[in-house]
């Protein structure tokens, strides 16, 4: 069956289905939006694409047809038989029904050969920053993720310092990603309708990245650094050896009264090197 929104909306009907708000589940109805974010994935035979939450499978329809192979996760199992009428045409796609959070997904892709990852998705908004946390954190490290989020998240992830976006979460994804908004997506294509508005993020693995003695120690600083928004380092540091800081901050023509939000991954990176070298 050719995806279409109304086709979408007749067949979810028939198969009785409720939406779920636990589950996060807003539903495509816009082809032109669904459209952009397959076109902004810039798919090849050579990649293999994750998708997290195909709902009724709007958006995996579209992703099938420009993928070799696509592999989903799917928490509502109840979307079981409106996915395989949905996609019965295609036969490169598997579907999971799982927990994308509570999955090992590192052995379901080791069953694929790919060259590139790309995670592609309509994102659940009550799961966004987890999901994105654990493509990281399991070392996933997807080369390409095009993702619709909420608004707001979606401006943390891609915030620059000294705007008030800016927490440990963009610097924590700025060491990876290069970060960017795609287009911005009314309430009103989704049903049922979210009262929020969203947008298409594209995050690109960074094929650089700065150099890091002690990883840990570095995301360690980052967290403490912004524990209290309002606070200076010097206050959000001060179990830290502040004498190092202070003359790494000076290298950046600043000192201990400035604030987390002013300050770039770079300078974080510096702080965290010069902390380990000095205390190793
Ligand atoms: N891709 C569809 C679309 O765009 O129309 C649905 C997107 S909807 C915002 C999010 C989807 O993620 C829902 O189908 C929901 O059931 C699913 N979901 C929610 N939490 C999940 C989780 N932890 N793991 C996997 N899927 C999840």
């Amino acid at each position: 069956m050719e995806y279409s929104p109304t086709k979408m909306q007749n067949l979810l009907e028939k198969n009785n289905f409720s939406f779920k708000k636990s589950f996060g589940q807003n539903f495509i109805i816009d082809e032109n939006v669904i459209n952009s974010i397959v076109t902004k994935a810039d798919i090849d035979d050579d990649t293999l694409v994750l998708e997290i939450g195909p709902g009724a499978g709007s958006l995996t329809y579209k992703l099938a047809q420009v993928s070799k192979q696509l592999v989903c996760f799917e928490i509502d199992e109840r979307l079981k038989d409106t996915l395989e009428s949905n996609l019965s045409s295609f036969d490169n796609i598997d579907i999971i029904f799982n927990d994308f959070l509570s999955a090992d997904i590192k052995s379901v892709l080791e069953k694929y050969e790919y060259k590139k990852l790309y995670v592609v998705a309509n994102l659940p908004y009550y799961v966004t920053t987890p999901i994105i946390i654990k493509l990281i954190e399991d070392n996933i490290l997807p080369n390409k993720i095009v993702v619709m989020v909420q608004k707001e998240v979606g401006n943390r992830f891609k915030a620059l310092p000294k705007t008030k976006e800016y927490n440990s979460l963009s610097v924590f994804l700025n060491y990876y990603y290069d970060i960017k908004k795609i287009i911005d997506v009314s309430r009103n294509v989704f049903i049922p309708k979210p009262n929020v508005d969203s947008i298409v993020v594209e995050f690109n693995l960074k094929s650089s990245r700065y150099k890091l003695i002690d990883e840990k120690l570095f995301f360690k600083i980052v967290k403490d650094s912004f524990k209290q928004k309002r606070k200076t380092i010097r206050n959000n540091l001060k179990g830290y050896d502040l004498e190092v800081i202070k003359s790494v901050l000076e290298k950046h023509n600043v000192d201990l009264s400035v604030r987390a939000e002013a300050l770039p991954l770079e300078v974080f990176v510096d702080i965290s090197n010069e902390l380990s070298n000095k205390h190793n």
